[in-house]
């Protein structure tokens, strides 16, 4: 059989992989099979028209922000020709510098309430988290190494525990965790999420801020077909596109289509992958089956080990390690303009509850993991020159919630938008859910807030993994027995594999193109 690659999932790790497969081997057959019916997986944008003439609005459903560090995704920008459709977050606006953090009453202590993260000495002498961050930092400095035996895995927590302190730890290590990974701190491998804290404790002899103070020594950087991106993003702390993340993998979609040697499958679910001699068979839901010489696989780690169980036993192990977080994502639109509504700023996150996560969902307080300030980094989507965006004067804010993760899901309003449900005027009033989002809201940000112009509830059902301690190497270990196994010809790739970000992401679709043995 002439080789043939069966990509499975088209979010943006098998989008990422089909793509650098076709640009590297041009005559190759590639079947992307994706189980919905369109592609992107978790990257969906949607450009909502506002009633009572306040134009449209881009929302994001998944992620919005880019790092421009991210090497794989300039070249997908470059390659692509995205670089116009590209807006940048610069490193001196309000939005990069200012990032706060919501400290609830039960947390006792001077700092309570929303709580600037100060970002310059100034702001280090004013901001009553300074008595959690200085003495922690110092402290951190002259700590004797106090590493777990063998250099083992162990928990963000446990690592920013062992060497800031509890208080740090809660404080702001629970709340970053759960702005990236909806997840409990206690239960995130540091390995997986920041390994670039263990280099740098490892280089400081066992000390994070020693190991920043010593210069790391230069990785190469590999060779990415970047252009003038990195001129292009100087100055900017993220980015994102004009008409949102779905830029970026429709862009893949539509080259991928032009593409004669590349079929996408759309709605049909791969329900087993069987392998004989030197075949692949992939069994799709809707009774059709697919021959392949190889197969990289992008879905969610559970549905490959569900794939391949019945002839693996119980080495894939590995693939159902990592449980999932559930995020419901709140988007809303208040009239007038953010100064109205909110302080300039990114946004902010929450730390865990110091008495520990409610055991059953509260109708009162809807778990909340912070919220992201919308208009002040992403206003470039929803204005025109020469109207720019206005702190002061634009004419409606967006903003979006991030509720869920490691507590319980509330249940969901009966309609998911404002442009469903009752039409008529009289009945149209906000469901309980909206109505305690918007209550706590109006407690974090101290004031009153307008009935909101729309809003929306996106339910994201187990879209972002845990990695726990111990990912990095159970994941070595299941790539070494899958290349022995099937000879290099199945890789695996996705935010279950390698890591959440979208950086992570095209990187590790980037990997499995160029790993697969062909
Ligand atoms: C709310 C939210 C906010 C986020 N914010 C950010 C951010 O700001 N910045 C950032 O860098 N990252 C962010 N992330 C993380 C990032 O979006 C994801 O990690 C990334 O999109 C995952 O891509 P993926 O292709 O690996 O997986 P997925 O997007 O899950 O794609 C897998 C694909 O496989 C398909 N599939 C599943 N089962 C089958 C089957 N049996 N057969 C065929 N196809 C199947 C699915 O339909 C899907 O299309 C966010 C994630 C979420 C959920």
């Amino acid at each position: 059989m002439p080789r043939h690659v069966a990509v499975l999932g088209a979010g943006l790790t098998g989008l990422s992989s089909a793509f650098h497969l076709s640009r590297l081997h041009p005559n190759l057959k590639v079947t992307l099979i994706e189980g919905q019916k369109q592609a992107g997986g978790w990257v969906r944008s949607s450009r909502i028209a506002l009633p009572d003439n306040y134009g449209s609005v881009l929302l994001e459903a998944g992620p919005r922000t880019l790092r421009p560090n991210a090497q794989s995704i300039l070249e997908l920008v470059n390659i692509l020709k995205l670089q116009d459709r590209v807006i940048t977050v610069s490193k001196d606006s309000p939005a990069a510098k200012a990032r706060y953090l919501y400290i609830p009453p039960e947390y006792g202590g001077t700092a309570q309430g929303l709580q600037e993260i100060p970002s310059s000495l100034f702001g280090l002498l004013k901001s009553p988290l300074t008595r959690t961050l200085v003495p922690a930092v110092v402290q951190e400095l002259f700590k004797w190494n106090n590493a777990p035996p063998d250099n083992q895995d162990e928990s963000v927590d446990s690592f920013l525990r062992r060497r800031f302190g509890s208080s740090f730890a809660e404080t702001f290590g629970s709340a970053i965790i759960h702005g990236i990974y909806a997840a409990d701190s206690r239960k995130v491998s540091i390995g997986a999420a920041f390994p670039t804290m263990v280099d740098a404790a490892n280089r400081g002899w066992g000390g994070l801020v020693r190991g920043m103070l010593v210069p790391s020594r230069k990785q190469d950087p590999g060779s990415y077909d970047v252009g003038d991106m990195p001129n292009r993003l100087e100055g900017a702390a993220v980015f994102s596109f004009r008409d949102g993340m779905q830029t970026l993998t429709d862009s893949l979609e539509e080259d991928l289509k032009r593409n004669s040697n590349v079929e996408i499958i759309y709605n049909s679910p791969a329900s087993s992958l069987e392998h004989g001699r030197d075949e692949f068979q992939i069994n799709l839901a809707g009774g059709q089956t697919i021959p392949a010489t190889h197969v990289i696989s992008t879905v969610p780690t559970p549905t490959l080990h569900h794939l391949l169980a019945s002839s693996n036993g119980d080495s894939l192990q590995a693939l159902i390690a990592s449980p999932t977080s559930t995020v419901h994502v709140v988007n809303i639109v208040f009239p007038g303009p953010p100064s109205s509504i909110h302080p300039a700023g990114f946004g902010y996150l929450i730390p865990r509850p110091p008495s520990g996560y409610p055991a059953n969902p509260s109708t009162s307080r809807p778990g909340f993991l912070g919220t992201v300030f919308d208009s002040c980094s992403l206003a470039d989507q929803d204005t025109e020159t020469p109207n720019p965006f206005s702190y002061d004067n634009a004419r409606f804010t967006k903003l979006t919630v991030m509720v869920g993760g490691p507590y319980p899901t509330p249940s969901l309003p009966p309609f998911l938008s404002s442009s469903e449900g009752p039409t008529s005027p009289a009945e149209r009033q906000l469901p309980d859910y909206m109505r305690t989002v918007l209550d706590q809201l109006s407690l974090h940000l101290s004031q009153t807030l307008p009935d909101p112009v729309y809003w929306r509830v996106v339910p994201n059902r187990r879209c972002i993994p845990t990695l726990l301690p111990g990912h990095t190497q159970r994941i070595q270990e299941l790539r070494s027995f899958l290349d022995t196994r099937y000879e290099g010809r199945l890789q695996i790739a996705g935010a279950g594999v390698g890591g959440v970000s979208l950086g992570d992401c095209v990187e590790g679709g980037r990997k499995a193109a160029r790993n697969l043995v062909l």
